[in-house]
């Protein structure tokens, strides 16, 4: 199997001659994270981070610097969408990445020309990187289904199933937003334990949930499963997501089919698709199961997906109440986790949602759960820093949450990073609370 290889891009010595680039937390050189973006006034089109710029990939596509396989990657980029980007061959995404970085490399023959391609990105609004066909959640964080699973069930957390499949469900594609979007708190119906009747009004418990994001590459044919092997040519890159949950909605509503109006009033994603080709330096093993933990059937083992399928990414949330916003006070930081707390590879997921024939598409969105560490301090959602809205956190100037109050601003990040290369970033996922629009 051909998964993304490390090459010349990932140069820890290649340097831009967009300054900002170099030392820039999220988008040095050797990130380049595709998005869509428009200048203003322009319309959407496909750009390119690059330190805090933003090169426009339809002003690069009407150049002659490009050709072969790079240039047909930028064709399918340029546009307002990224779908053919994703669905198209792995190597021209490789071959766009490898002429993009030799174009903004320090010493390029052609910097003056590359230069007009360029917008400051704090100028430009992003998009949705790609039309999203469908999009699917899955429960793979297993801390966060162990902490969520003991609230409910102290004795016996997990249910049987867990450590045999990926557990999902299909979420709702037309409200995924990217970062920057207002979230509307959701109304809906919830009931006490104790009471005798459903209300409907706005929801109490409205939670977060720091999940990675996975973009899917060339998609599979009704009725063709993607073999554990060949699933990592399936995934073109990854970005962050929140998926907002209001947790009494979903206690009330969730029996017998799963999560429904509780999740899908909204989904913030980060706007830029961090490639498979970008992270091919953070590649790591997937944790090694506990000897009592059965093995998984034979579609759902490989022992290539097991030495290289996940990925060494720090991820952080952060919030900015009302008040601390007033008094300009920095974001405070709840959480910090990691993507080793993944009990499935993002390989097995794609292969088990596609084992029964189900057809993915260039542009579908995987979420792939919430990622929690083994104790309180990278827990991703308030339900688990709260234990079910029982005991409020203190914020350091006094607040305390159990869950988000309007005007709350929520912020997600990642950071990839391995010994001997440059670390790159995701850029922001934020969100912040609006009040529920009553009729
Ligand atoms: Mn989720």
């Amino acid at each position: 199997m051909m998964r993304p290889q490390i090459d010349e891009t990932h140069d820890p010595e290649r340097r831009s001659w967009v300054e900002s680039a170099n030392g820039h937390g999220d988008f040095p050189i050797q990130n380049l994270p595709l998005g869509v973006f428009s200048p203003l006034g322009g319309q959407p089109r496909g750009g390119v981070a690059i330190g805090d710029q933003i090169l426009d990939l339809s002003l690069a596509a009407r150049s002659s610097l490009f050709e072969g396989a790079a240039r047909d990657g930028l064709d399918a980029a340029a546009g307002r969408t990224l779908n053919a980007f994703l669905g198209g061959a792995p190597d021209t995404r490789r071959a766009l990445r490898q002429r993009l970085s030799a174009l903004l490399a320090v010493g390029a023959p052609d910097r003056a020309e590359v230069e007009t391609w360029l917008y400051p990105a704090d100028r430009c609004q992003m998009h949705l990187p790609a039309r999203i066909g469908d999009y699917t959640d899955f429960y793979a964080g297993i801390h966060h289904a162990l902490n969520v699973g003991r609230l409910f069930r102290p004795d016996n957390p997990l249910l049987p199933n867990y450590k045999h499949l990926p557990i999902g469900y299909h979420g709702r594609a037309s409200s995924v937003r990217v970062s920057g979007a207002p979230v509307v708190r959701p109304q809906g119906q919830r009931k006490a334990p104790d009471a005798e009747a459903p209300v409907f009004a706005p929801s109490q418990r409205l939670d977060i949930e720091l999940e990675l994001g996975v973009w899917i590459g060339q998609g599979n044919a009704l009725g063709q499963p993607i073999a554990i092997d060949a699933a990592d040519c399936h995934i073109a890159g990854l970005c962050l997501l929140n998926d907002w949950s209001a947790r009494d909605l979903q206690a009330w509503e969730y029996q017998p089919l799963g999560p429904f109006l509780a999740k899908n009033f909204m989904t913030t994603i980060s706007p830029w698709i961090v490639t498979a080709e970008a992270l091919a330096p953070f590649r790591i093993a997937q944790p090694t199961r506990p000897d009592q933990d059965p093995a998984p059937l034979p579609y759902l083992w490989s022992q290539d997906d097991q030495g290289h399928g996940a990925y060494a990414i720090d991820l952080e949330v952060s919030i900015a109440t009302p008040a601390m916003r007033t008094r300009g006070d920095a974001p405070f930081t709840i959480a910090q986790g990691s993507a080793s707390n993944l009990y499935w590879t993002l390989a097995q997921l794609v292969t088990h949602h596609t084992s029964n024939g189900c057809d993915l598409h260039p542009g579908d969105l995987l979420g792939t759960g919430t990622i929690s560490t083994p104790d309180e301090r990278g827990v991703g959602s308030f339900l688990e820093l709260t234990q079910g809205g029982q005991k409020p956190f203190a914020l350091p100037d006094g607040e305390t949450r159990t869950f988000l109050q309007d005007g709350d601003v929520v912020r997600l990040n990642a950071r990839a990073s391995a010994a001997g290369f440059v670390g790159i970033g995701f850029g922001d996922c934020i969100g912040r609370i609006a009040p529920s629009v009553t009729a």
